[in-house]
């Protein structure tokens, strides 16, 4: 038993002996050609991302943060206008709306998906109108991996003419009900920070859209703003860019990423089937494949940390994703928020267990028992 310890939370030492030298390979091409800013690798791997997602246009850039608020630049959010989003997600989505100059209002989530609950935007949209704010997007999070509940919120985004922004930090590599992660919303942007199921050796981001006008906006934006090239200034932008030597190592990691989703299906299955009735296992829509960035379980709250430490004495490590809404937070408390029960509920009762695709089903095992016992 010992030989397995410790167990790691993410296993990205598993990943890199799988791709064995083909990383080390791709690095030295990119030091030996030297563009390590806009090199070739970064077209490379944006015609790559298009071609696994579907999506018209990749754009990367530096980070996830970035690419929502390159996004909202793009598409002219700032000042005044109201942003739907969940409180229960990680505080790079509504701080992006901050940054954008626009105004987060919070929206509670579903108890069973814990995604943004389509019931609760007519009440934000509301809140918003009350604030003397102008609505302007939703901002969907697919939370943990799975996406969120894009065909009910698309309608209501629809019916009030309001954009659609997918933050999709957590589930590249996901589809809903056939349709790949990045063709969902007007843009979806993600994060290649290197514990997201697509994830580099540093930090980096991408937009994905299928609109031309928005993609060659931010072709500009992640660039100060270029018009013919870096010197000619047409707007305000950013230096915002994914580093060539990352694109290179992703190039490498996207052409294992289909198996390595096929894989997270599996440690979820046998997750779930451990731990039936004991805990609240995270519950999966019909026709939503979710990219499995964290496999989130809920306790009673009594019980939670005693089940956390208990784990780390067995040489689990646990994870609390998120021990706090961002509506509670004290960076967000001059924003609208309405009541959000289920945000609250869940902050005090989830538990990510170790999740990646290179859990070996005994270690699985050990840490499935630790639990039953701990419960
Ligand atoms: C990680 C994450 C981000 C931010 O990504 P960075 O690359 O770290 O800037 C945004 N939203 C969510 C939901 C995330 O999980």
């Amino acid at each position: 038993m010992n030989s397995q310890l410790p167990i790691p939370f993410i296993d990205l030492a598993a990943q890199r002996r799988r791709l064995g030298d083909r990383i080390e390979k791709a690095v030295r091409e990119v030091m030996d050609h030297g563009r390590f800013i806009l090199g070739p690798e970064v077209d490379r791997l944006e015609k790559d991302l298009c071609e696994f997602s579907g999506a018209k246009n990749a754009i990367t850039c530096a980070n996830g943060t970035d690419a929502l608020v390159l996004s909202m630049m793009a598409l002219e959010i700032g000042d005044g206008d109201a942003i739907f989003l969940p409180s229960f997600t990680f505080s790079a989505s509504a701080e992006s709306v901050v940054l954008a100059g626009a105004t987060p209002v919070f929206v509670d989530i579903c108890p069973d998906t814990l995604n943004i609950d389509p019931a609760g935007l007519l009440a934000g949209f509301e809140e918003a109108r009350t604030a003397g704010l102008r609505p302007r997007a939703v901002m969907t999070v697919d939370l943990f991996g799975q996406p969120a509940d894009y065909s009910s919120i698309a309608g209501f985004c629809g019916e009030k003419g309001l954009l659609l922004i997918a933050d999709a930090a957590q589930s590249f590599g996901a589809s809903y009900q056939g349709a790949r992660v990045g063709t969902l919303a007007t843009v979806t942007t993600t994060s290649f920070f290197p514990s997201k199921p697509f994830g580099c050796y540093g930090d980096g981001g991408a937009i994905l859209t299928d609109d031309e006008d928005i993609a060659d906006l931010l072709r500009s934006l992640r660039v100060h703003g270029q018009g013919s090239d870096k010197y000619d200034n047409v707007r305000i932008g950013m230096n915002s860019r994914l580093d060539t030597l990352q694109a290179a190592i992703l190039i490498e990691k996207l052409s294992i990423l289909k198996d390595e989703i096929e894989a997270r299906q599996d440690v979820a299955a046998r997750y779930k089937h451990g731990l039936e009735d004991r805990v609240i296992s995270p519950d999966v829509t019909d026709g939503v494949v979710s990219a499995w960035a964290l496999y989130t379980i809920r306790l009673p709250e009594a019980r939670r940390d005693a089940v956390q430490d208990g784990l780390l004495e067995l040489g689990v490590p646990t994870v609390v994703y998120y021990p706090r809404p961002l509506h509670s937070q004290p960076a967000y408390a001059e924003y609208p928020a309405i009541d959000l029960p289920e945000s609250e509920a869940a902050c005090s009762q989830v538990l990510s267990l170790p999740m990646h695709p290179y859990l070996e089903e005994a270690v699985q095992d050990l840490i499935i028992e630790g639990v039953n016992k701990l419960i």
